[in-house]
């Protein structure tokens, strides 16, 4: 169906423009390829045909709770829709059973109080207003009822909202499967009490979010056969080490930092700290408030979630000693020794930092000085200590301080899944998973890399679940199905991750040959890609390499690749470390037996990185998903702006997992599509960048004969009078409801979104 059916004199219309994406207007004259519109704003264009679509005359004023309810299903319609929603503050839609969430930033309270929770304990989902409640609870009932596990999958970019979101998910399940508040610390307490430690941790103001996740999370809540919480287990992923010792003006390091600095006078006493304009770590940037927020308040907030996950007052004393001390090693800078090539603490402050950051890690000042400056080289005849440079023992420090906060961050998730305490014996699991969403930057590097192969994973999952569960649904019930194609990102995932020869792999062996480097790296791409269909090598740049990932482009810099993927502690740091008189911080570097230590192979973090999500990536496939996308209406982080344009980008160019095109269309609804669009089926339609739009119909109610007679046989009784031939009865049922659109498989009945609650709406009035 072409977008220009029917445009006449007078009709109302959406056309395309370069600032506001869509503009609404009349026409006012047609010929043969243009259209002049005078738009409600004033302007009056000339546009062509195929760049205007129908406006809905009766849109409501309110805008509708899912998409599919919408008369004319089109971008400008989906984006009028969320926008008038937003400006009342609806920021919740529903796009079939996908849950669309806009940021309001700001608190919208009443939203999510307990009284909200007990309205939407057992309603079916659509009954009450959007609502991540909701989601929560089809989740939470489908479990119970059907005895499957669930997944709850929150995506979206940087700021979006998907922490608070999952944070309310784990509430609302915490809330359904919680015991009476008398028995103490509670497994659902400290679960919700690992949020605010985990986020003093591994959160931090970056430009897109004051608040920014910097490691990606997938919270398994276990239920025991009542439907009670059992057990839990978090996993995380990849924690952005870099930020430890490196930040950029205007972000700031780890919330923890700046907690610390400003904790009670005794505690910043006894931990030799002050103000974070004098730390290193800290300094590089000039941001070191963030508004509406009372670090001395955090500090406390972070000490108290710390006692109800478990964690021991000795315990966060050594915590907070370690994140001390790193600042401290922070501000130890060098100078040339008395030898060449050599380094020395480079002058008074720098020894006192030194020696202080040794008294807090508990080990020898000497030790801690040679570990950073002086390298151990074993050869087969003997033994050399080799002097380092200043730069190079700066270097050292630095790989000092990000090891040992990893090691510190993965002790705290450890610790909280120990002291949560899995359940052995558990039924079955809700998980939350919040991940980083697509990113593509000026500059992309190895992290982005990972970031983005999480997102190709996760969208071959969806594709996986929803097309193929789909399609073979409908070839098994012989049902009149145009036969769906789905993008399929194979070919991606193998040149990320084939083995042998995939991107990873290739990194793995540059990183063990001793002479790689970045260049060499690069070289071995060009060459063995060179034909791929997903690969290019940038003209202009010598390393540069370009992915063409299914939500578009990414070019990557390899400048880094090397480094950022080897995963090794300097032996010398391992040494000195395993040897602290504390036991928290030898804890944190346990010494490993002689024999692995000789054969430990060469670790990478891509590898790790991959196997990680293949497990995950298991764990899902194995459980029944649900989808929240999560949208940033602007990038100024402020109340009210609702931005066409950001939005749409978010929306269409399948930029993270969802795409909000993936509708299944209402039968009432008029689709306005690009030229060859058919009825059935999957759309596939170019996007304006290059990306691909998907649109889609079908059948997504469907019930067996027994249980569809059974839930409407009351509304014609007599069509089951007697008879056993379930079939017949519900297509004599069907016909007699009228509904249009619907199909009859082997099995089952397969309705179209909305019919449901259309024969629903129909038995509560008989
Ligand atoms: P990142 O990928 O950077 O971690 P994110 O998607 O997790 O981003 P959030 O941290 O959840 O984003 O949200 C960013 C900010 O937006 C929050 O700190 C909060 O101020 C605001 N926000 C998000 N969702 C809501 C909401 N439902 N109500 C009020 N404020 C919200
Ligand atoms: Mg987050």
């Amino acid at each position: 169906m072409a977008a220009n059916v029917n445009l006449a004199v007078g009709s109302l219309v959406w056309v395309e423009d370069p600032e506001v994406a869509w503009m609404d207007g009349e026409v006012v004259g047609v010929n043969d390829e243009e259209i002049e519109i005078n738009c409600t704003s004033g302007k009056t264009v000339v546009a062509k045909i195929s760049s205007v679509y129908p406006k809905d005359p009766e849109f409501p004023s309110c805008g509708v709770d899912d998409m599919t309810k919408l008369a004319y299903l089109h971008e400008p319609g989906v984006l009028q829709n969320l926008s008038c929603r937003y400006h009342i503050n609806e920021i919740y839609t529903y796009t079939g059973s996908i849950l669309i969430a806009v940021n309001p930033f700001r608190r919208l309270p009443h939203l999510y109080d307990n009284h909200m929770m007990e309205q939407y304990k057992g309603v079916a989902l659509g009954e009450l207003s959007p609502h991540p409640f909701a989601i929560a609870d089809a989740a939470y009932r489908q479990m119970i009822n059907e005895g499957i596990s669930q997944a709850i999958l929150v995506s979206g970019e940087s700021g979006a909202g998907k922490t608070e979101s999952t944070k309310m998910l784990m509430r609302y399940l915490a809330y359904m499967g919680g015991r009476a508040a008398s028995e103490g610390r509670s497994v659902e307490q400290q679960v919700l009490e690992s949020n605010p430690v985990l986020e003093a941790f591994g959160n931090a103001k970056t430009v897109r979010n004051n608040n920014s996740s910097r490691f990606g999370k997938f919270v398994e809540l276990q239920f025991d056969q009542s439907g009670r919480i059992s057990g839990a287990a978090i996993r995380t992923y990849l924690l952005e080490r870099s930020r430890v010792c490196q930040v950029s003006d205007p972000e700031r390091n780890y919330h923890c930092f700046y907690m610390l600095c400003a904790a009670p006078p005794e505690d910043v006493k006894r931990y030799k700290l002050g103000n974070p304009r004098t730390f290193h770590y800290l300094n590089q940037s000039n941001c070191y408030e963030l508004d509406g927020v009372d670090d001395s308040k955090e500090y406390l907030a972070t000490r108290k979630a710390m006692n109800v996950v478990g964690i021991s007052s000795d315990e966060q004393d050594a915590i907070f000693r370690v994140v001390a001390a790193i600042l401290h090693l922070g501000n130890v800078e060098f100078a040339k020794g008395n030898e060449s090539d050599s380094s020395e603490p480079k002058d008074d402050k720098s020894r006192f930092h030194l020696k202080i950051a040794a008294e807090l890690f508990m080990c020898d000042g000497q030790s801690l000085e040679d570990s950073l400056c002086k390298r151990v080289i074993v050869t087969r005849d003997e033994t050399i200590k080799k002097s380092l440079d200043p730069d190079s023992a700066a270097i050292s420090r630095d790989a000092l301080a990000k090891i040992v906060y990893t090691r510190l961050f993965d002790w705290l998730v450890n610790k909280i899944n120990n002291s949560i305490g899995q359940d052995p014996d558990s039924k079955y699991l809700i998980g939350v998973l919040d991940i980083y969403g697509f990113e593509s930057f000026k500059t992309n590097s190895f992290e982005q890399f990972c970031i983005n192969l999480t997102n190709e994973k996760l969208q071959q999952h969806f594709n996986q679940h929803v097309f193929k569960m789909e399609q073979e649904e409908y070839t098994k019930e012989e049902i009149d199905w145009s036969y769906i194609e789905f993008i399929d990102n194979r070919d991606i995932l193998d040149l990320i991750e084939k083995k042998p020869g995939g991107i990873i792999a290739l990194l793995d062996e540059a990183c063990m040959f001793p002479r790689s480097t970045h260049e060499t790296f690069s070289q071995k791409l060009y060459q063995t890609f060179k034909d791929h269909k997903r690969f290019s090598k940038p003209k202009l740049s010598p390393t540069d390499f370009t992915i063409c990932h299914y939500a578009g482009d990414v070019t990557y810099q390899t400048e880094f690749f090397l480094d950022k993927n080897k995963d090794y502690v300097v032996t010398e740091h391992q040494a000195l470390l395993s040897a602290s008189e504390c036991s928290f911080v030898s804890g944190l570097f346990p010494l490993l037996p002689e024999e692995s230590a000789k054969s430990s192979k060469f670790s990478s973090i891509g590898s790790r990185f991959k196997q990680q999500l293949q497990s995950l990536l298991e764990t899902l496939s194995a459980i029944e998903p649900h989808y929240i996308r999560c949208v940033k209406p602007n990038n100024q982080l402020k109340p009210a702006i609702f931005e066409n344009g950001a939005v749409l980008q978010q929306l269409c160019c399948g930029v993270s997992i969802l795409c909000i095109q993936f509708i299944y269309v209402n039968v009432t609804s008029y689709i306005f599509l690009h030229s060859n669009a058919t009825w059935l089926g999957i759309y596939l339609i170019p996007g304006s960048n290059g990306g691909i739009r998907i649109s889609c119909a079908g059948y997504p109610t469907r019930k067996t004969f027994a249980e569809f007679a059974s839930r409407f046989s009351i509304l014609a009784p007599e069509v089951l009078n007697g008879s056993v031939d379930e079939v017949a009865a519900c297509k004599k049922l069907l016909q007699k409801v009228n509904l249009k659109g619907y199909q009859v498989g082997k099995t089952k009945v397969f309705l179209r979104a909305g019919q449901m609650a259309e024969l629903d709406a129909y038995r509560s009035e008989v």
